[in-house]
């Protein structure tokens, strides 16, 4: 069977407040490397993916293009643009693109580029269950039990562990699903705000606005999101 065109989203336009540095978690080193590098250099070395958008923060795009894109000669990114405020405006403009250079037949693949561990063969997984379901995402199941809590900081409920993942990216959905879901969720955005609905992942937007369901894909435990200093000590260690 023909392969689909791929378009990989790569997103760091994350000013990650959690680590605590001045410099945003994406672009700190990581064995000599910015973090945000590993993760490009499995798109660009992928057979399924053909293009990669990159998404940066406010006034970020000349540093990146120079010190990024060009130092490590990622071919394949064709884009590199401002994101928004939250997580899913700085989708939204991606996509915004995709559909703009008529790239919205195919696949997309939504990544975080503070994820630097995704491989080859989560990407194969990924991709053979988005051509059947057209929406899925990358998760583990999780290995500690996980509570609910109440607005009190009580415990409000216990899901059963077998059930409960853990969720990573890539997120990958057929773009005719993902961006009429997204156009939707960006015109809608006061009433969901209102509701205290607080859009954290792609998954999420398909869930809420088409009702279609979302397949689980298997990652893998090391593909781990740089968010406090101590997730880079244990990247650094997955590293050598
Ligand atoms: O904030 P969080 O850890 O969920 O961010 C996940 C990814 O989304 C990171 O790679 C971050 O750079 C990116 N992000 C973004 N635009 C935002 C917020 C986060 O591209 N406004």
């Amino acid at each position: 069977m023909e392969k689909a065109r791929c378009v990989a989203i790569v997103l760091a336009g994350g000013r990650g407040k959690r680590m605590g540095t001045t410099l945003a978690k994406q672009y700190l080193m990581l064995h000599g490397k910015p973090v945000l590098c590993y993760s490009l250099e499995t798109f660009e070395a992928s057979a399924l993916i053909d293009k990669v958008i990159l998404v940066v923060g406010k006034g970020q795009i000349p540093y990146c293009r120079r010190e990024i894109v060009e130092k490590y000669q990622f071919h394949k990114v064709c884009a590199v643009v401002e994101g928004g405020a939250e997580r899913y405006h700085s989708v939204w403009e991606a996509l915004k693109l995709l559909e703009q250079e008529h790239l919205s037949n195919g696949y997309v693949f939504i990544h975080d580029g503070a994820r630097p561990f995704i491989k080859e063969e989560i990407l194969r997984r990924a991709y053979e269950e988005v051509c059947k379901s057209k929406a899925c995402v990358v998760g583990m199941p999780v290995k500690d039990t996980i509570k609910i809590a109440d607005e009190q900081g009580c415990i409000h409920m216990t899901p059963k562990r077998s059930l409960v993942w853990q969720i990573q990216t890539p997120q990958v959905f057929a773009s005719e699903l993902i961006i009429p879901a997204y156009r939707e969720v960006i015109e809608n955005e006061q009433k969901l705000l209102e509701q205290g609905i607080q859009i954290t992942d792609d998954a999420m937007v398909v869930e809420n606005v088409c009702g279609c369901s979302v397949k689980l894909v298997k990652g893998s435990y090391e593909n781990l999101k740089i968010t406090t200093p101590e997730d880079l000590e244990i990247a650094e260690i997955f590293v050598k």
